[in-house]
């Protein structure tokens, strides 16, 4: 009898990826995906530990199913993941019920760990300090049928004061380029129309074998690919984003009119004891080469409210960078405290108070920004990739949603032949801060569609499970 699993996933887009590598080393294994976890077998969590309250969840979530697991003992509970990495035998301190905890560098092992935890009756725990391979050898359970993921490097060579992702994530290991190129071409014979490349420092990839041009011709290299519409990445940083990288963007026809460049502070201060090793007049300047080569490009970014010693002089820089930059919409985050980083030692610590007070003041500032850039789409057409959950219909108006090329959401009214995947014309009619609305002109069904509607025939005639199987209480 076949063991079913679900898999709990935390953090970024990197986590969202191992966890569809994790899901597909169990389907390999034999394990079955189930839709409701709390009836599963084995629950595996892939934990985040950029922000405090990701303990919270994690062990909050453990005492949820401690007393599930009481009641049914063969029941099996991995975790994995950075707060894993970080947190190591603490996990089964807090947790002792925890079978098997593993790390970022060994996700291939989780099969092996369980069998041996189950044989012994014992926990399990295996973390290493450097990759053993990369993750993108592994099998995946992919979350779409037509966009997808591909992790083009792992680690990361900056020391931002208040990330640990360095410690835990090592430093910066590119693939090679043919490797990539070929994930990319197995995908899109396999009908996905869309891939973001994925690093956490993505266009520093080439760093680990010296080639500066990397980045910038990976892009190019991804243009020539046929059948390949939508080339977009996550996350780029600002020191080493280089002029050829702008051109391939503006001269590669698949890649996307969209950036997403943290800023994380506008105050030239507190990004020196950031150590994000640019300053505001370097970030505005990539700013304005972008918008010169590809005028309809959009900009987001992220931004960090509250840092350690963050005056309000500080702050109303922030304000300013980000009216000087127009986003079209900012990720805005509470400075947490993070044992291990640097930052949590640093003197001038803000309290929550004037953190919560600033964050307030950054997103109803960026909200009206949004808006302003928003409202300029009204009017004009966007071609929308509609999105893979099924069709994600905008639960109030029934509508369609999608993104446009540039990155925005945009809820469209409901056509009945649109698929997921499919694209669609769309006639912008209103805007919001956070999402576009509008009519559909015409619709192009593409392989992408195609393939979505594949998956599911296949998934309803042999009643699998897509998608990712997860905890939900
Ligand atoms: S660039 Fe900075 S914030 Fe991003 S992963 Fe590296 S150290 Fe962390």
């Amino acid at each position: 009898m076949n063991r079913t699993y679900s898999v709990e996933t935390y953090g970024c887009q990197m986590n969202v990826h191992d966890s569809e590598r994790i899901a597909g080393i169990l389907d390999e294994a034999g394990y079955i995906p189930v839709l409701d976890g709390k009836t599963a077998d084995l629950v595996v969590f892939n934990t985040c530990a950029v922000r405090e309250n990701a303990d919270n969840k994690l062990y909050g979530n453990l005492s949820f199913l401690a007393p599930i697991k009481k009641l049914n003992p063969a029941m099996q509970i991995a975790v994995g993941g950075c707060l894993a990495q970080k947190d190591q035998a603490t996990i089964l301190k807090r947790a002792p019920y925890v079978d098997v905890v593993f790390g970022t560098h060994n996700v291939g092992s989780l099969p092996i760990l369980l069998e041996r935890a189950r044989i012994e009756e014992e926990s399990q725990i295996e973390i290493l300090e450097a990759l053993e391979h990369f993750p993108s050898t592994l099998p995946a359970r992919r979350l779409s049928a037509f966009s997808s993921w591909v992790s083009v490097s792992v680690g990361c060579n900056n020391t931002c004061t208040f990330c640990i992702v360095p410690t835990l994530r090592g430093i910066e290991k590119d693939r090679n380029a043919k490797d990539i190129l070929d994930e990319v071409r197995a995908l899109v014979d396999q009908g996905v129309i869309e891939v973001t490349l994925l690093g956490q420092n993505v266009n520093a990839y080439g760093v680990d074998f010296g080639d500066r041009q990397a980045f910038a011709n990976l892009l190019r290299e991804c243009g020539t690919i046929d059948g390949l519409e939508r080339v977009r990445f996550m996350s780029p940083h600002p020191r080493d984003f280089t002029d050829d990288v702008i051109e391939a963007m503006a001269e590669t026809e698949n890649v996307m009119p969209h950036l997403h460049m943290p800023l994380q502070s506008g105050s030239n201060s507190i990004l020196a004891s950031m150590r994000r090793s640019y300053r505001t007049d370097r970030y505005l300047g990539i700013l304005e080469r972008v918008r010169n080569a590809m005028p309809h490009a959009s900009i987001t970014t992220d931004i960090i409210v509250g840092f350690p010693g963050e005056t309000e002089n500080d702050f109303q820089a922030t304000l300013d960078v980000c009216t000087q930059a127009r986003f079209a919409a900012a990720y805005t985050y509470q400075y947490s405290i993070r044992p291990g980083t640097p930052a949590a030692t640093m003197p001038n610590q803000i309290s929550s108070e004037v953190v919560g007070e600033r964050y307030t003041r950054l997103h109803n500032h960026q909200q009206l920004i949004s808006l302003s850039v928003n409202q300029e789409a009204i009017g004009k057409n966007y071609k929308v990739l509609v999105g893979s959950h099924e069709g994600r219909r905008d639960v109030v108006q029934e509508r369609l949603t999608g993104r446009s090329e540039d990155f925005r959401l945009v809820h469209f009214d409901n056509t009945s032949t649109a698929r997921p995947g499919d694209e669609v014309e769309v006639r912008i009619t209103d805007a919001s801060a956070h999402y576009l609305i509008g009519a559909p002109d015409a619709i192009r069904r593409t392989r992408g569609g195609d393939a979505h509607e594949a998956r599911n025939k296949e998934a309803s005639k042999t009643s699998t499970m897509l998608g990712m199987p997860t905890l939900s209480k």
